[in-house]
């Protein structure tokens, strides 16, 4: 290091917009980005030296950066409601401004987004709400940071004795293995269709439930609504039934 630079150490933050477009609004309200910790060597000049606290340094002024190895790696298996508040939360606990301890996360999912699964009966009676029910993982604000990956593909295999899972990536259909030093579950059940949707990639699930839509949507014949329990869920409430008549209810 030259006698008139610093070596400083950073941690950087980007206060984002909300995450109302990332579809978690009820896992975190709007968390800062955590883009560090990094260590930068910047240039010098009298003031600094002379002890002057504070020093603005721009993007054009750093010589040198480099991010501190992860202490931990997490692996999370399966990115729906309680893979991302665990991916969330424990990138809260772990920013900690005292004593922030470094982790890579990676999740991996066989989607390619956060599918909202309980609205399902609702994304197969109206286009409007599918696309919103929906939302690449690339679009999840709030886990768009340096040390979160994601991974599509399937969890394979866990070898807890040795840290190490399995996975087969969606795309290659190759098999790689993952190290971790903690490992989350979060996999869920799998539900068949017409429960939910079977699609793996956002494009594919529009045209799916779009294809249901356009059947029930534009039936001649009468529509038989099974099930739709809380009013959010419940295809009816939308009005994308339109002329529907409730017959009874009844208990399952
Ligand atoms: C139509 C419907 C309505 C519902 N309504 C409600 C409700 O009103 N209230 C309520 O509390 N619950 C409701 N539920 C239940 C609720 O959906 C589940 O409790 C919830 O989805 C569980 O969340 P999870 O994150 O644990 O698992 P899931 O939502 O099942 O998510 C599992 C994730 O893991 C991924 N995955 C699975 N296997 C693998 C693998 N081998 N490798 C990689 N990824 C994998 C999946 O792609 C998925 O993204 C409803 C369910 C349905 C089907």
């Amino acid at each position: 290091m030259a006698p008139n630079e610093a070596k400083l150490s950073i941690t950087v933050f980007h206060r984002g917009a909300s995450n109302s477009a990332s579809g978690l609004e009820g896992v975190g309200s709007s968390p800062p980005l955590l883009l560090g910790p990094f260590t930068i060597t910047v240039p010098v000049d009298a003031d600094d030296i002379l002890g002057r606290k504070e020093k603005t340094v721009s993007l054009a002024d750093v010589i040198h950066a480099t991010i501190p190895v992860a202490q931990y790696r997490v692996l999370i298996a399966g990115g729906c409601y309680a893979g991302l508040s665990a991916a969330v939360h424990i990138l809260e606990k772990c920013d900690a401004i005292d004593s922030p301890i470094n982790i890579d996360v990676t999740i991996v999912d066989e989607r390619d987004g956060y599918y909202h699964l309980i609205g399902s009966p609702l994304a197969m009676a109206s286009k409007d709400y599918a696309e919103k029910a929906w939302v690449e993982y690339k679009h999840v604000k709030v886990l768009q940071r340096p040390n979160v990956t994601f991974v599509q593909g399937t969890l394979a295999n866990v070898d807890c004795e040795n840290k190490r899972a399995t996975i087969t990536e969606h795309k290659t259909k190759k098999t790689r293995e993952e190290s971790y030093d903690f490992f989350i579950g979060t996999t869920g059940l799998r539900r068949s269709w017409p429960v939910v949707p079977q699609a793996l990639t956002r494009e594919d699930y529009l045209t799916e439930v779009g294809t249901h839509c356009d059947k029930v949507l534009n039936s001649t014949a009468p529509v038989l609504v099974v099930g739709g329990v809380p009013e959010a869920q419940r295809p009816s409430n939308t009005r994308a039934l339109k002329g529907q008549t409730p017959i009874r209810r009844a208990s399952a």
